[in-house]
């Protein structure tokens, strides 16, 4: 029963904010002194920091990422930041430069133009305009616990700045893989990103959306993070706005008899390693299914984090043999992947009859890492069925609209039996009133 097959797989791979591990269960008694759930430690903490500040935030850095950080401490110095960007590899710093032109590159070409409509007869005139700004403020979560993701800061940072936004604010934890991760910090200085707090967790999303001495609100925050920076996200979503409530990474690998085993068994095995991470495989020729799992089985065992994949695709992974390209289509949807790789002889054909995908990676040429890492569409993506309704990120997200309508007197006296009629079914008559009496001049 495939309907049954794949909302069990959606559901393991849902965000699921209140299952905790037994070793998670006693970190937060620990912590907390009590089992909270997930959840109800987001909204502690949340709570914590809107109502005391700066000093909550320090606390909480200390307790949950031991570090004992001072108002100084926190903030990453200009200097640090200039010495960072003069230590780092040179072409580690002439890669990240072509990868920031080919951000910018796709992203300004998706920039939409102002809208202006014009309704004009003899005398009337009624002039509608759509006009976009950049939002003033952002806020970018560069996670920093398990690794470095200076690709993240690239594809949410370049984004926004490609929108225009001018005020972009990084919070990243307190460790090695973060706010003291040189290539990190080296990244940031050459996009001209100087405000940086090494604060993680839910900790700084509260601190981003609500202010702290020390550190403005933000309009709105991006990227992504573990359950407690997504749960916080959540929390915090009406008095800022954010991306996305992200999950773990998940790739669909839809294959026909001209695909390469060995180059799916590589697909499904990058998404693992993110651990949790999912890979599945639907293919309508069979012969293909026994040669993946064979290449899967020889390559785990040759890869450094093997295990870690092997077990996250043994959790939320699939090879699925479907009848024909159409029902390996219709399945496709129902998942709704973060990533579908369509590796065949014309992906054109399959992307024809898909509807629900945040990105798309086509033919046997392209694997999900050029989007990751290079080509320029954000890597940040829907993830656990979002896709059905949710976008990637990208530079329209950083962009707010306004409607300017603007009528003269003969407008308003053409347009005025309508709104007044409207307005009075409604029981609104100072509405009408205000049409009215701009009619009764002289
Ligand atoms: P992180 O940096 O997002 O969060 C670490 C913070 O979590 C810590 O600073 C701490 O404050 C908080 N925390 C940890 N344990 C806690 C507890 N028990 N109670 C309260 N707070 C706690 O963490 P990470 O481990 O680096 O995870 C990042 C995630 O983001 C991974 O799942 C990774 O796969 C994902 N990721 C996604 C993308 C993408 O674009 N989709 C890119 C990079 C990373």
């Amino acid at each position: 029963n495939a309907t049954a097959l794949f909302s069990e797989l959606r559901e393991k791979l849902s965000p699921r904010g209140n299952v905790v591990s037994e070793a998670g269960r006693q970190r937060t008694i620990e912590l907390f002194g009590a089992p909270l759930s997930p959840q109800e430690v987001v909204e502690k903490i949340c709570n914590d920091v809107r109502n005391k500040g700066r000093e909550a935030l320090l606390d909480y850095s200390a307790k949950l990422d031991r570090k004992q950080l001072t108002p100084d401490t926190m903030r990453v110095s200009a200097e640090e930041l200039k010495a960072a960007h003069e230590q780092a590899d040179p072409e580690y710093l002439a890669t990240l430069r072509r990868i920031r032109e080919n951000i910018i590159e796709f992203q300004s070409a998706l920039l939409p133009e102002d809208i202006k409509v014009l309704r004009e007869a003899g005398e009337s005139r009624v002039e509608l305009r759509q006009r976009y700004l950049p939002l003033k403020r952002v806020g970018v979560c560069i996670p920093g616990g398990a690794a470095a993701y200076p690709s993240t800061l690239l594809m949410t940072a370049i984004p926004a700045q490609t929108a225009g936004v001018k005020e972009i604010v990084v919070v990243v934890p307190p460790t090695d893989f973060g706010g003291y991760n040189t290539d990190i910090l080296a990244a940031c200085y050459e996009l001209g990103i100087t405000e940086i707090y090494r604060v993680g967790g839910a900790q700084a999303v509260a601190a981003l959306a609500y202010g702290v001495e020390g550190i403005e609100r933000v309009d709105k925050i991006v990227g992504p993070g573990n359950l407690f920076v997504a749960l916080a996200k959540r929390h915090v979503f009406g008095e800022v706005d954010i991306d996305s409530i992200a999950g773990p990474s998940e790739v669909i690998v839809l294959a026909d008899e001209t695909a390469n085993a060995e180059f799916i068994a590589s697909d499904l095995i990058s998404q693992a390693e993110h651990s949790p991470g999912s890979g599945v495989l639907i293919t309508w020729h069979a012969p293909l299914i026994e040669a993946v799992r064979t290449a899967l089985v020889n390559q785990l065992n040759e890869l450094p984090r093997g295990d870690l994949a092997r077990q996250s695709l043994l959790d939320y992974g699939a090879l699925i043999l479907a009848h024909d390209e159409d029902e390996a289509a219709r399945y496709t949807d129902l998942l709704a992947p973060e990533h579908l790789h369509i590796s065949t002889a014309d992906p054109d054909q399959q992307l024809a009859k898909i509807q629900n995908a945040g990105a798309i990676f086509m033919g046997h040429y392209t694997p999900v890492a050029t989007g990751d890492y290079y080509a320029g569409p954000s890597h940040v993506l829907p993830t656990g069925g979002t896709a059905r309704f949710a976008n990637g990120l990208c530079s329209i997200d950083f962009l707010k609209r306004s409607s300017v309508i603007y009528y003269n007197q003969a407008g308003l006296q053409a347009d005025a039996p309508g709104i007044t009629l409207l307005a009075e079914k409604e029981g609104l008559t100072a509405h009408a009133a205000s049409v009215t009496i701009r009619l009764q001049e002289d």
